[in-house]
């Protein structure tokens, strides 16, 4: 299927295209149609602000259309900083100001209170209007310090999963410690937040495309 990928966010967009292109889906960029979309992401939680995306670009594009909104809720901040994460520095989208302000804040909890999770809610939604939703999430831990790697954005240097894929297939615990951000893409995509989102959205696009 053409799929219009809903964001500007050119990290976001390459693991959209990578993981949906092997889903066997042709992926258009807001750019590659000439849209120039910004839509105020003002709902309260991953799933109504991956709705107001995805209808803002399906709207514009006339085609289906998936958005991804993600977050990194951590458990010792009550799920902060969630919804708010491009934003936790007071500016949209500064990643290194992000990552300052997160180390700050948790500086003082020792590595047993350093439990997180990424969150993304994926939204399809047809030109008609019709949507559906999927959840995904990836458990783990905020490191103390960055582990900067060859691949990955925002939170990434940050954030250590509990488990990595496996070339070929399958996961197995991380017991390297490895951030997301060093993690290949294959070894990333086969547990994070948003690889299991778009996991279980393949799942239920045959049941949602046959209802009338
Ligand atoms: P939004 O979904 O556009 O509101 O932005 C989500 C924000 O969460 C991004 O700007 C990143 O800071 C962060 N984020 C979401 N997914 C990831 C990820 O896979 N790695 C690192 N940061 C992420």
């Amino acid at each position: 299927m053409k799929i219009c990928a809903a964001t500007g966010n050119p990290g976001k967009l390459r693991e959209l295209r990578r993981i949906l292109e092997a889903q066997g889906h042709q992926v258009l960029s807001q750019k590659e149609l000439g849209l120039d979309l910004d839509p105020e992401e003002t709902g309260s939680t991953f799933a109504e602000n991956a709705a107001i995306k995805a209808a803002a670009f399906a709207a514009a594009s006339r085609l289906p259309t998936v958005a991804d909104d993600s977050g990194l809720c951590v458990d010792a901040l009550d799920g902060a900083p969630g919804v708010y994460s491009a934003r936790y520095c007071g500016r949209h989208g500064d990643d290194e100001a992000n990552n300052d302000k997160l180390l700050r804040v948790m500086q003082d909890l020792p590595a047993e209170k350093r439990g997180a999770r990424f969150v993304s809610a994926v939204c399809l939604m047809m030109p008609d209007g019709r949507a559906l939703t999927c959840m995904g999430e990836c458990p783990g831990r905020v490191a103390f310090a960055r582990q900067p790697g060859d691949y990955g954005f925002g939170y990434d240097p940050l954030f250590i999963p509990d488990e990595r894929g496996v070339p070929g297939g399958g996961k197995r615990p991380n017991t390297e410690h490895d951030s997301y951000a060093q993690l290949t893409p294959e070894e990333k995509d086969a547990i994070s937040h948003r690889g299991r989102a778009l996991e279980e959205l393949e799942k239920r696009l045959p049941a949602f495309l046959s209802e009338t």
